[in-house]
């Protein structure tokens, strides 16, 4: 991702979104690197301040990929203004987003992208990383398969750490610009996330990350 992102247009409303998600089996988003610290184990779940932490990048990502397999969107214009022969009608539209508001004629930016961005414009959703409230943390045994044997190879056995079910996720997202349809989309998300069909976190295919959406408000600012 770029790190210098355009926005697309001055601020005109925004509002944020809050629920509690909670989860239904165990959950854990691990470490990509081994703890330096003695006191937590292999395969620890990602924590901040020793709290289990949903980072807001996470999330983003399991949305994006959520809105992707429920909406078929027409996201070419958006990739074909990303190359190089495009930067200057991109530039111009772009213009044209800040001071009229709307793009040129014939320019279209994907839902898609306007709520996730893409790597040339921030999107304008805004996602915090999500501490719980309360939780309990607690080691399974995992066990990897020899894939040349096809059995479970004794000296393979290995621990993982998880949230325990019941953890609850204060989860914050900042909409910028958003409109009332595009808010409607993101709730089909939570729907996805309800019945399960999205998860959070690893381990999905051993039924971990079934989340549960709850008190989910919208408070405009
Ligand atoms: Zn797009």
């Amino acid at each position: 991702m770029n790190a210098e992102l355009i926005p697309l247009d001055k601020i005109r409303k925004k509002c944020v979104i809050e629920f509690d998600l909670v989860n239904k089996t165990a959950f854990r988003i691990g470490t990509s690197i081994e703890s330096i610290d003695p006191q937590e184990p292999d395969n620890a779940v990602l924590k901040s301040d020793g709290k289990p932490i949903i980072p807001g990048s996470s999330l983003k990502g399991v949305f994006r990929s959520a809105y992707e397999s429920l909406f078929d969107e027409n996201c070419v214009w958006c990739k074909e203004i990303a190359s190089k022969e495009k930067k200057k009608q991109f530039n111009e539209n772009l213009e044209s987003i800040v001071k009229l508001g709307k793009p040129l004629d014939g320019f279209h930016i994907c839902d898609k992208c306007l709520l996730f961005g893409n790597n040339f414009i921030r999107g304008r959703l805004y996602f915090t990383d999500s501490y719980p409230e309360n939780f309990k943390l607690a080691l399974r045994d995992g066990v990897m398969i020899d894939r040349d044997f096809e059995c479970a190879a004794e000296e393979r056995k290995y621990d993982f750490e998880v949230v325990e079910p019941g953890a609850v996720f204060k989860v914050k997202i900042v909409a910028v610009n958003v409109e009332e349809e595009q808010l409607k989309k993101l709730e089909q998300i939570m729907n996805l996330i309800e019945l399960s069909v999205v998860r959070i976190g690893g381990g999905k295919s051993r039924g971990l990350g079934v989340c549960q959406v709850k008190n989910y408000q919208i408070r405009w600012l």
